[in-house]
């Protein structure tokens, strides 16, 4: 299909929008759905019958026979499961059929989906929960509605539960501060533009792979003569089979709604990466999910696979995930823009100072947020943010904010008081020159960039974290302020203490300079440097309370969520060490034993006719020390993973990372030194070249 023309036509042409809800629901009704949209009230079970009947006949309009309700349990994927809309008729047919109570509430087996100890297996079910904020959509012949998911017992069991409620919850505390303002705002959203990175490999490549195949990155492969050290595929042109790809995937994602906007090459060959503009953080997040699984679809088609892995070559750039986040207002102001007028100025600053404030006291949070297996090998790597959590702030809006904190301009600035009684500050150019690429959580100029994130993360996680250390920072200057009887003086008095108490979290200098470690320690930021370490502060007393006070999570319920992100990341290396012990054994000794055999005939052929075999001789012995290392140091590996202790999910955390990890690390040396001795057509599976390099 050709799109050059009918963009608008497409765009959002599968998704039971607010324009398909207007022409076919009856007013009544979608002015109870449009409030329950808006307000998050619950849905009366007449409207939702006519909205399920509305919504099914557009679904099988659009070629549907299916429905599933569509939800994102802890393990980050998504989760489907589809029925038909047939039902049988008196005469031995079928029709079709869809009722609320089917659209409101689905009870799938969820026995598989991990729990974290919530759910014993005899009271397996959980039930899935219509979200009315989120639009259904058509795809691949079934209707998905997007869903919260539940225990029986009400214990959230999924992402976007706790991720709406800390939307309700900075938006409950951000309306309070508003309000000291002279603002009646009803609601406020948070936004979310989350960039993507990936790559694309061929499907033949991938196939021969054991690694890839079931770990999603590669677990052996010497480094390339050629990397990514020619910068030459950053913006670089776009290979065709790679601009095909790209074009159907983003007519893929109009269809779907999803603002597809930015597409370029990265910075490691045969990576990319897809921006979205940005929306509403609960619709981003859907968005972000289906975009990744789009992603894998269409690359497919087009005979490639599509890695979404934090780092599927070693030495080679890997892929994260940037979340732009702002907050904005039910009328479209977005409160982190600078803005001319100097009362808007003393608003976004106090804003301002509620965003540094939650990331030096939730930095814990927010690291916790990034952590996985796959995310270790990235941060602090040189080509991600280290793990340290820090704030950019750049030059300009340093300068105002050291103006405050000394109180040097003070007087001159209150000289001067606006129509709402609060004091002039100076006017802020956006910052547009310096874009510290190196900053984990960087200001950028509207919004703020927070660029940990591995390119697999659900970004609900990173996003409920923010949202609800950002609340609890409005919350207290909320709970200060109104009761102030000179509510300028008292805003600019708080100001000063927070940004003199929380400045350690503004580093504006190269974040990967190992200078910045040394300082950052001495500031006493933390650096996390593994999952393991990470994510037992997950329940740290200051979290739970604050998630508790927020209603956010029970403490039964962050205690679930903690063991299952410690089971996820043993699990992860147990896979990846099994599949290393397998290609070992299955694959790589093999190989390097046909070829030892070619080279001992060699060197005993040339004997016999009286020619010295000094070159084959030499690669025999050396390969053959290196298989016996090989060989040796898989057995040692095997053992490891025999031993794993029975203890708690986080000491078996840590024995993973302190004993497997460098059992891995010691079988991959000499399987990567051979790799570059054994003889091309022996080799067993792709190179890096090979796989890297393809046109
Ligand atoms: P860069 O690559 O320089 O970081 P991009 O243009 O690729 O910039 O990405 C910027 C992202 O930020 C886009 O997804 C954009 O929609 C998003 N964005 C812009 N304004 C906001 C905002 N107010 N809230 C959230 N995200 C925003
Ligand atoms: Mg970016």
């Amino acid at each position: 299909m050709s799109t050059a023309s009918n963009v608008p036509e497409l765009f959002g042409s599968m998704v039971f929008s607010e324009t398909v809800m207007k022409e076919r629901l009856p007013k009544d009704i979608f002015k109870k759905l449009k409030k329950t949209m808006r307000e998050g009230t619950a849905i009366d079970a007449d409207v939702a019958a006519v909205v399920a009947t509305a919504m099914k006949d557009w679904a099988v309009s659009k070629g549907a026979t299916h429905y599933t309700h569509w939800f994102q349990p802890m393990t980050g994927i998504t989760a489907e499961k589809h029925d038909s809309f047939i039902s049988p008729t008196d005469d031995g047919g079928v029709m079709m059929e869809f009722s609320g109570k089917e659209l409101i509430k689905g009870e799938p087996d969820a026995s598989s989906f991990p729990s974290g100890g919530l759910r014993a297996t005899f009271e397996a079910r959980g039930y899935t929960a219509w979200d009315p904020t989120s639009y259904a959509f058509v795809k691949d012949g079934s209707l998905y509605i997007p869903t919260a998911f539940c225990s029986y017992t009400g214990e959230i069991l999924d992402k976007k539960t706790p991720l709406l409620r800390s939307m309700d919850a900075i938006s409950k505390q951000a309306c309070r501060v508003l309000k000291l303002f002279g603002k009646d705002v009803k609601r406020i959203t948070t936004t979310v533009g989350p960039e993507q990175e990936y790559f694309l490999i061929n499907k033949h490549d991938y196939a021969q792979r054991k690694d890839l195949i079931f770990t999603g990155r590669t677990l052996f492969g010497a480094n390339p003569p050629k990397g990514q050290e020619m910068e030459d595929h950053y913006f670089g042109s776009i290979r065709p089979r790679v601009a095909a790809f790209m074009q159907e995937l983003d007519e893929e994602l109009w269809k779907l709604g999803i603002f597809a906007k930015t597409k370029h090459n990265e910075v490691a060959p045969a990576q990319h990466e897809m921006a979205p503009v940005f929306t509403t953080t609960n619709i981003a997040t859907d968005h972000n999910q289906l975009t990744m699984e789009v992603m894998k679809r269409v690359a497919q088609k087009h005979d490639f696979i599509c890695l979404m892995h934090e780092k599927p070559f070693d030495g080679v750039n890997g892929s994260g995930k940037h979340n732009n986040w702002s907050l904005s207002t039910d009328e479209g102001e977005n409160l982190l823009e600078p803005g001319k007028s100097p009362s808007q100025n003393a608003q976004f600053i106090l804003f301002l100072t509620a965003v540094i404030k939650a990331v030096d006291e939730y930095q814990d949070l927010l690291r916790i947020s990034v952590a996985s297996a796959g995310n270790d090998h990235r941060l602090g790597a040189n080509e991600a943010p280290p793990a340290i959590v820090s704030m950019f702030i750049g030059d300009e809006l340093q300068a105002v904010l050291d103006a405050i904190e000394s109180g040097a301009d003070y007087t001159d600035m209150t000289k001067t008081k606006m129509s709402l009684g609060v004091p002039v500050l100076p006017s802020i150019p956006k910052d547009t020159t310096d874009r510290n690429r190196t900053s984990p959580f960087a200001f950028t100029g509207n919004k703020f960039e927070f660029r940990m994130l591995g390119s697999t993360f659900n970004i609900a996680c990173t996003n409920i974290m923010l949202n609800t250390a950002v609340a609890e920072e409005l919350r207290v200057f909320a709970d200060e302020l109104e009761g102030a009887e000179d509510f300028p003086a008292a805003m600019l008095k708080l100001v000063q203490r927070e940004i003199k108490a929380h400045k350690r979290i503004i580093f504006n200098g190269n974040g990967y300079d190992d200078a910045w470690v040394v300082e950052a320690e001495k500031r006493g930021l933390l650096n996390w440097k593994s999952t393991d370490v990470a994510l037992p502060h997950y329940t740290d007393e200051k979290n739970v309370e604050m998630f508790v006070k927020h209603g956010i999570y029970t403490p039964t319920e962050m205690d679930s969520r903690e063991e299952t992100l410690l089971e996820e990341y043993a699990k992860t290396l147990h896979i990846e060490a099994l599949t290393m012990s397998d290609m070992v054994r299955q694959e790589i000794v093999p190989a390097c034993i046909a070829y030892e055999k070619e080279l001992a005939g060699a060197v005993k052929d040339k004997k016999e006719i009286g020619i010295a075999g000094g070159a084959e001789q030499s690669m025999l012995s050396d390969i053959s020390a290196l298989t016996d290392t090989l060989y040796t140091k898989c057995t040692a590996l095997e053992k490891c993973i025999a031993d794993v202790p029975d203890a708690s999910p986080e000491d078996i955390a840590h024995y993973y990372h302190d004993v497997v990890i460098p059992a891995m690390e010691a079988v991959r040396e000499p399987a990567d030194k051979l790799e570059s001795k054994v003889g091309k057509t022996y080799w067993p599976f792709p190179t890096y070249s090979d796989i890297l390099f393809y046109v």
